[in-house]
């Protein structure tokens, strides 16, 4: 592998979340969605893209090809299973040897890697001392927010605060996906670093080809049905309970046509059961079950027809950097009910392109829902802003030009420092 400015090379690092895994179940979300179109995208902008990320089951591929010069590389740290993210840390030396002897193997030193995550984080800034590399951050998620919402810390909280602190004072650059994000970095974690915004993206193209009646058709709903949508992890920090309480208080409630879509989440024994079972404990004592539906993990093909179908999605998040079912929803034309918080201040415009309501406030989403299913005139018209503001702002074509320009100037920047010194 040879890296120039013409044909560059990146390793983008996501520990825990394997680029090439099936979304929506366990802990695989909107991490592994993000690495693996920025991974792509760049790969179509001729860089060559190295994906690596934690093996999680042992008869796992080793490499997956996504495109010719795209592939996940997975790197064995630790038990060859699943391991919940809050009990990764001690793997992770592991893996930063791991990484090089994969270079070694190839006879190749990545310049530029992108990290994922603050276990990628560190894993990053071990690197920087064995070689010559800059640095790029997503956190994804900043634990100095999450843990503001949570009443018991985890025990690795003190470490993660930590170390995401020293990665922002330290990379060669973070990227924020939300304004909102960059203030919680700002007022959060510190006042140094250098940090960018530049938003996650979705593929224009995949969502918003398909008209509300054939989609609803294909799932077998009825033309004239009221579909209130969720899709996302089962975990108690999506705030799934509260859409399920807002519909349950809904005033279309004895509405026959009132459908709730509850997509994403495994079958029972996996470690985002206990979630799913207690949320079909709150739908059962709401007596709702007729009306609501599991449709379990949503693959790739399908996800399109969903957001299509749905009169509203609903992301009721209690903390959400940036949220990328918004957008997908949106760019399907279908307005978004979001909880009013981070990333999700950013992509919903309250009135024009769906409601925002405080977080667990069900009474509230309630409302925002009831007010949106009452009137499919006012819908339509958010469901089309919400389309146009998706095509303008959130693009992955857009999106990964931004990195693009990112990444080539932090190389440009380091090839001059490195002829400075030469020339010195
Ligand atoms: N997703 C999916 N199928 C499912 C559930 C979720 O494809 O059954 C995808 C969803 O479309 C989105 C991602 O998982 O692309 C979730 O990302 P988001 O940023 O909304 O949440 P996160 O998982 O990062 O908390």
């Amino acid at each position: 592998m040879v890296s120039s400015l013409h044909h560059p090379s990146i390793a983008l690092i996501s520990v825990h979340g394997d680029p090439s895994v099936d979304i929506g179940r366990e802990e695989a979300g909107g991490q592994n969605v993000y690495v693996r179109q920025v991974g792509e995208a760049l790969a179509r902008l001729e860089w060559d893209v190295a994906m690596f990320t934690r093996q999680t089951h042992a008869d796992q591929p080793r490499v997956v090809e996504h495109l010719p010069n795209c592939r996940t590389i997975r790197l064995t740290a630790g038990p060859e299973d699943f391991v919940p993210r809050d009990e990764i840390f001690d793997y992770l030396p592991m893996f930063v040897q791991e990484f090089l002897r994969y270079q070694r193997s190839i006879g190749h030193v990545f310049p530029l890697i992108h990290t994922n995550y603050w276990l990628s984080s560190w894993v990053g800034m071990q690197l920087k001392q064995h070689q010559s590399v800059q640095q790029v951050h997503t956190y994804h998620s900043v634990g100095a927010v999450k843990y503001q919402s949570m009443d018991a810390l985890p025990a690795i909280a003190t470490t993660r605060l930590a170390v995401e602190q020293r990665c922002l004072e330290t990379a060669e650059r973070v990227v924020a996906t939300s304004p909102q994000e960059w203030d919680h970095l700002r007022s959060l974690v510190s006042s140094h670093g250098r940090v960018d915004v530049i938003p996650c993206g979705t593929d224009i193209e995949r969502f918003g080809h398909v008209s509300m009646a054939t989609a609803r058709q294909a799932l077998g709903l009825a033309a004239d049905a009221k579909v209130v949508f969720y899709v996302g992890r089962f975990d108690p920090r999506k705030g799934i309970e509260t859409v399920v309480r807002a519909v349950g208080q809904s005033h279309l409630r004895q509405d026959e046509r009132l459908r709730l879509i509850i997509g994403g989440g495994s079958r029972p024994g996996h470690s985002d059961g206990r979630e799913r079972e207690r949320i079909e404990g709150i739908v059962a004592d709401l007596g709702l079950q007729a009306q609501t539906w599991f449709p379990g993990r949503i693959s790739d093909e399908d996800l399109p027809l969903y957001y299509a179908a749905a009169d509203v999605c609903v992301v009721p998040s209690h903390y959400e950097p940036f949220g990328l079912v918004a957008i997908e929803a949106m760019a399907s034309s279908t307005p978004v009910v979001a909880s009013d918080v981070g990333g999700l201040q950013y992509t919903v415009v309250p009135g024009e392109t769906g409601l925002l309501a405080p977080v667990r406030d069900a009474a509230a989403f309630a409302q925002a829902i009831d007010q949106i299913l009452s009137q499919p005139d006012w819908r339509d018209q958010l469901g089309r802003a919400a389309r146009d503001r998706v095509v303008d702002y959130f693009s992955w074509d857009g999106v990964a030009i931004q990195l693009d320009r990112l990444y080539r100037k932090l190389l440009l920047g380091s090839d001059a420092r490195h002829l400075n010194q030469v020339g010195a």
